[in-house]
This record gives C-alpha cells, sequence and structure tokens, in this order.
C-alpha cells in the first residue's frame, strides 16, 4: 500500500433524497485545485489561497459551458488535521438528487473519481489517524439504534478498545522477551522473573481475553438487539402490552422492501438495549391461538426468539392453553409478565413451572409495573461487569480474532507448564500477539480491509 500514490476521490456524503442541504466531500491532492475550477466567488476569492479551515460563499459553475449549477458554502481543510489526513473540501449545496449529481458529475469531468464505499474512513485508517478497530467503529456510530449502541461506538472511535488490545500487546511483548531471553541464554534468571512470574502473567493475560470475549454477546445485543418475541393466549393483553412499550420508547420501525407488512420489525428501545420484538402484526391481530395459523406463528416467534415475554392474565385461572404455552417456552431465556394486576383475581395462582423465573406484575392498561418491566428485562440481558469497565466488543471479526489468541496462550501455556522447548511456548506467544494485531490493523490483508470498508456506505 504506498499511501503517497492516493489519486482524488469524490462523492456525495448525504443521503439520497431531498433535503435542505446536501455535501460532496472531496479528499485527495487534487481536492482544492478542482474544487477552485468549478468554484466562483462574488468576491473573487480563489480557494487555494485560503487558510485551512475557513469556508467560503459563491457558486458552482460547469466550468465548461460557464453555466451556474448551485448557490454553496466550500469547506477548505488541509491536511494533516482532516478526517482523511488529506486535503479535504466540502461543498455545502442545495440538497436535491439532481443538484448533487451534476455537481458530483462535474467533479469528477474535472478529474476526481468517484469513492467507494468507505474510501474516506479507508484513507483515515491507511493514513494512520485511526487504527483498524477505530474505522469499524464509525459504520457503528452510523447503525447505531439506540443511544446507548452510539455511545459504545463512539468509545470504541476514541480508541478504548484499541487501547486494551495494544496494553496487552505490550504484556505479551515482554513476555515474549523474557521468554525468548531464556532460549539464548538459558543459564541465567532474566531480570529476576521466574517460571511462575511468566505462568502467571500468561494466565492474567488469557483471563483478561476471556472476559472481553465473554463480552462480545452483551456487545451484540446492544449493536444488532435483542430478538424478543410476546406470547400469550388471546386476550391477555399482548398488544396492551407492545402498544404500552412503544408509546415512549419506539426507536425504529424498519419495513423490509418486498415482504408483507408481517414482517415488519419494531425496536423498543430499553435502557438502550434494542428489544427487536418478533411478528408484531400477529400481536397486534389477536390471532385465535386455537387456529392452527396462530400456533404456528407463535411457535416461530417463540423458536426465533432469545428472549420470551411471556403474558399470562391474573384476572382468571390459569387454564391449559396457558400450560402449553409455558411447557413451549420454559427452556427459553423467559419473564413471566402477570398481566392485568388492577383485576387480580384470587383464582390466578403462579404455575410451579414459572416458580424460578424472573417475573413482574404489572398492568399494560395503566401502565403500572412497566418501568419494573423494563429494569428487570435489562438486568436479565445485561450483566453489570461489562458496563462498567465501558469496554464491549460488539465486532463477530473481533471476538474470533480474540478467541484464536486465547487457545493460542492456552497453548503457550500447556507447552511451557509441560517443559517442552521454549521456543515451541515463544511460537505460541507470537501467534497471540498476531491474532491481537489483526484487531487494530497492526497485522491484515487486503482482503481483510476490502470485507470491512466495503460494509460501509459511499460517501463515509
Ligand atoms: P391480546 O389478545 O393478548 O393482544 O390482548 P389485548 O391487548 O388485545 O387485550 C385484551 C383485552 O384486555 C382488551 O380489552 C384490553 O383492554 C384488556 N387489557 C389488557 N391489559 C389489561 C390490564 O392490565 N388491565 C385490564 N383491566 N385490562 C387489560
Amino acid at each position: 500500500m504506498i499511501v503517497s500514490e492516493f489519486d482524488t476521490i469524490a462523492a456525495i456524503s448525504t443521503p439520497l433524497g431531498e433535503g435542505g442541504i446536501g455535501i460532496i466531500r472531496l479528499s485527495g491532492p487534487e481536492a482544492i485545485s478542482i474544487a477552485n475550477k468549478i468554484f466562483q466567488s462574488p468576491r473573487g476569492i480563489r480557494l487555494h489561497n485560503v487558510k485551512t479551515h475557513t469556508i467560503h460563499y459563491g457558486f458552482v459553475v460547469d466550468p465548461e459551458t460557464n453555466e451556474r449549477i448551485d448557490e454553496v458554502l466550500i469547506s477548505v481543510m488541509r491536511a494533516p488535521n482532516t478526517y482523511t489526513k488529506e486535503d479535504v473540501v466540502e461543498i455545502n449545496c442545495h440538497g436535491g438528487f439532481i443538484i448533487l449529481n451534476r455537481i458530483l458529475n462535474i467533479i469528477i469531468k474535472q478529474g476526481a473519481r468517484l469513492a467507494e464505499p468507505g474510501e474516506f474512513t479507508k484513507r483515515a485508517f491507511l493514513r494512520g489517524r485511526i487504527d483498524l478497530s477505530q474505522a469499524e467503529s464509525v459504520i457503528d456510530l452510523i447503525k447505531a439504534k439506540t443511544d446507548e449502541a452510539q455511545k459504545i461506538a463512539l468509545e470504541h472511535l476514541s480508541g478504548k478498545l484499541s487501547q486494551k488490545i495494544n496494553s496487552l500487546r505490550d504484556s505479551l511483548t515482554r513476555i515474549c522477551a523474557h521468554v525468548e531471553a531464556y532460549i539464548d541464554f538459558p543459564e541465567e534468571d532474566i531480570d529476576g522473573l521466574t517460571e511462575m512470574e511468566i505462568e502467571n502473567e500468561i494466565s492474567r493475560i488469557a483471563n483478561e481475553i476471556e472476559g472481553l470475549i465473554e463480552g462480545y454477546e452483551e456487545g451484540k445485543i446492544y449493536r444488532e438487539g435483542l430478538t424478543t418475541a410476546i406470547v400469550g393466549k388471546p386476550n391477555v393483553g399482548k398488544s396492551s402490552l407492545l402498544n404500552a412499550l412503544l408509546m415512549k420508547d419506539r426507536a425504529i420501525v424498519t419495513e423490509i422492501p418486498g415482504t408483507t407488512r408481517d414482517l415488519i420489525e419494531e425496536y423498543v428501545n430499553i435502557k438502550g438495549i434494542p428489544l427487536k420484538i418478533i411478528d408484531t402484526a400477529g400481536i397486534r391481530q389477536a390471532y385465535d391461538l386455537v387456529e392452527a395459523e396462530g400456533i404456528k406463528r407463535t411457535l416461530k416467534a417463540i423458536e426465533e426468539a432469545e428472549l420470551v415475554l411471556l403474558v399470562l392474565d391474573t384476572s382468571r385461572a390459569i387454564d391449559s392453553l396457558d400450560m402449553e404455552i409455558i411447557q413451549k417456552v420454559k427452556d427459553k431465556k423467559v419473564i413471566a409478565i402477570l398481566n392485568k394486576k388492577d383485576i387480580k383475581s384470587k383464582d390466578f395462582s403462579l404455575p410451579n413451572e414459572l416458580k424460578n423465573k424472573p417475573m413482574v406484575e404489572i398492568s399494560a392498561l395503566t401502565g403500572e409495573g412497566i418501568d419494573e418491566l423494563k429494569e428487570l428485562i435489562f438486568n436479565t440481558s445485561i450483566s453489570k461487569r461489562y458496563r462498567q469497565e465501558g469496554l464491549i466488543v460488539t465486532k463477530l471479526r473481533h471476538k474470533i480474532a480474540l478467541e484464536k489468541a486465547f487457545e493460542s496462550l492456552q497453548s503457550a501455556l500447556r507447552s511451557f507448564k509441560n517443559k517442552e522447548p521454549l521456543e515451541i511456548t515463544a511460537m505460541f506467544i507470537r501467534e497471540a500477539l498476531n491474532y491481537l494485531g489483526q484487531i487494530v490493523g497492526i497485522v491484515t490483508t487486503e482482503e481483510i480491509l476490502n470485507l470491512i470498508f466495503s460494509e460501509f456506505c459511499i460517501g463515509k
């Protein structure tokens, strides 16, 4: 990768559609001179003369026809203090699709190349402004569905995960140096480190890596949401509960194009966890569970769910249909929701199967108990440990690298304890270092990079 040979790239950085303003971004050695060729300033300003990080009023003109295209504000940011560490120009124009595309076309004609998805961020990485895990967190930041997910992504972007990985790598490098020193000078006790101390240090690092791996499942919850089924027989209050949850905290409704409305996904924001409710159309229809279709949908929802919210009606006694559903969910992660507490009947008693499950009494009608329910959902999904440390692994790629590093360290420990030749221990430690290096991008390949940046949108 020869960084100095980068050309100048351009892209529309705002979403396509009609908006108040749209932004076209240019980055590279020719960014300012290309912008200058299409810029007309009423005060005669030439962009190559202006100070860095300044913004200028004028018009974009097509240099071939001299036609004015739009009234714009152009920001000029010179390397190296920019997003890509290259010269960057941002053209703020009016947000219409036609205008943005015409301006982009003119820029391309003047010698810029259309940027690939994520190419601005890729340059920031290749030029060393951010490391690979930071670059990846830019995607998470853009795609964040709740404040909490956004916060975690920003922490990663600011380098919290990278610092942790780098500090683990530093410790491993030190240990590796000790082990290799033993190989070269077996008679000496290098730096006073005993075998026991070396063993302990490798174990300590392996433990820390293991903790990060465990945190991944929770990181995934913040990033992708927790797939949740609301189940119960007809009329227990499922739709009312869904509405009560959605009322204040609806996060996002996504309609998957080309599918029926059954596949509408709704997210509820539970203290930062995006809860993805399965089959909301089915819940709202309050289909008759006795019918084959209703049963089929319920079973499918239970099967897909990572969390089941089982709704029971406490205004009457439990019946065989309730029991049938309880049988189906009892091996899942389930919260028993005892609804209609405002009209609770003496005939209701909790079935034994649910006695040691988390449970909460609510009234979906009055809203009583909804906050306790949210608390319960949060506490059953997220352990405190990782939140306190504020360090959550959210990427599968990172988790896999951590798992491999962990395995390598286990092998290192085994060979060290078995008094195998120290070269073997050192080799395993180097292997672990290599895997950790993949996370921050010290060790990388073009293939990994292409895979990562293809997830981005164009213009970022
Ligand atoms: P679903 O078939 O499980 O979706 O149940 P619904 O949400 O449609 O509720 C069935 C009926 O129970 C409706 O008339 C609701 O107004 C009523 N209902 C739901 N929750 C409560 C509650 O907490 N208290 C009382 N009193 N009625 C409720």
